[in-house]
């Protein structure tokens, strides 16, 4: 399974000088298995690009064409780029987005985005057919013969990781969370919450080593976990509630895992390019697996895990 990058900042966009090798689009993630099928993950500006390049296919200039949108959460940063993304605008395509239930319906908070006066066109008019899929914290479900499945991150009012599975390679999607010392606001809004590095009460360490197994089980054994590192350690130490990690925190759960790469992801809009070779550096200083730092335009190829070959054929992987 190949998979491309197409926006890695967390936040807003920041393009400009100091980041030009990493890119200043935010989040969006193609995967692509052997069966052709298109799956994202996250609509931040990145996908702008990667519509243009969808429409180059004759199928997508054809109204033909299918999308598998996988939205990790609706921050502005992971949605922002969804009204720009060409194949909504031709009769015919299929956009099907999956994201996360809410108390409001999916429709309404994705066309909410294009509402007058902020975009000329509603989400809800354009000539593709858009479908939108609930998913709860620990779904699992087929988007176009890949297996997807899902669980719950620590962020602010909640947000969800993916994993990937299609040619027997695996690969996991985790942003945006925070690491799992402390619940980061649920259905509430705290500006700021002081008590946050006290320990846990009991009924919160519970639901918070839930949290951590959810994700751990769900990165066992994949040829590739992305994950939000937007943070450095001191920069995470002044602002805990927001919800982000830091790149030990990535490799706690890689390792823990026994996950075979990690992808350094949602990198900070004032992080230059070289403060991300730097963090990069530190990162693989310490790693026993191999460590990245996604960059727009890079292309990775998963491999199938060993395991599918072996002798123990159809043994499932630990759930
Ligand atoms: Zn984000
Ligand atoms: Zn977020």
């Amino acid at each position: 399974m190949r998979v491309r990058f197409w926006g890695v900042r967390g936040s807003f966009p920041v393009p400009g000088p100091s980041t030009n090798r990493y890119g200043g689009n935010t989040s969006c993630v193609q995967l692509s298995p052997d069966n052709g099928t298109v799956l994202i993950v996250d609509a931040g500006t990145g996908i702008r690009r990667l519509g243009k390049e969808l429409m180059t296919r004759p199928a997508f200039r054809g109204g033909q064409g299918v999308v598998h949108l996988l939205i990790s959460h609706t921050h502005w940063d992971h949605i922002q780029g969804l009204p720009f993304f060409a194949p909504l605008y031709v009769k015919g395509n299929q956009i099907n987005i999956y994201a996360r239930q809410r108390d409001v319906d999916l429709a309404d908070i994705f066309q909410s985005q294009t509402q007058d006066p902020y975009f000329p066109v509603g989400l809800e008019e354009v000539a593709a057919q858009v479908t939108y899929t609930d998913l709860s914290d620990g779904a699992r479900f087929n988007a176009g013969g890949v297996q997807v499945r899902c669980t719950r991150l620590n962020h602010p009012f909640i947000a969800i990781g993916f994993r990937i599975d299609a040619d027997g390679a695996s690969v996991a999607y985790i942003s945006d969370t925070a690491p799992f010392a402390s619940i980061v606001l649920e259905h509430e809004y705290i500006a700021t919450r002081p008590d946050i590095e006290a320990p846990p009460s009991v009924p919160e360490a519970a639901k918070l080593e839930a949290m951590r197994h959810g994700v751990v089980e769900l990165c066992r054994g994949c040829g590739l976990v992305i994950y939000d590192t937007m943070f450095l350690p001191d920069e995470y130490r002044a602002r805990p509630h927001w919800g982000h990690s830091c790149p030990e925190h990535a490799l706690e759960i890689v390792e823990a895992a026994g996950a075979s790469c990690l992808a350094l992801f949602h990198h900070a809009p004032e992080r230059s390019d070289e403060q991300v070779d730097a963090e990069l550096a530190r990162a693989q200083a310490v790693a026993s697996c191999r460590v990245v730092a996604a960059a727009e335009g890079m292309e990775l190829e998963v491999p199938a895990r060993p395991q599918a070959a072996a002798p123990s054929r159809g043994r499932k992987e630990r759930r």
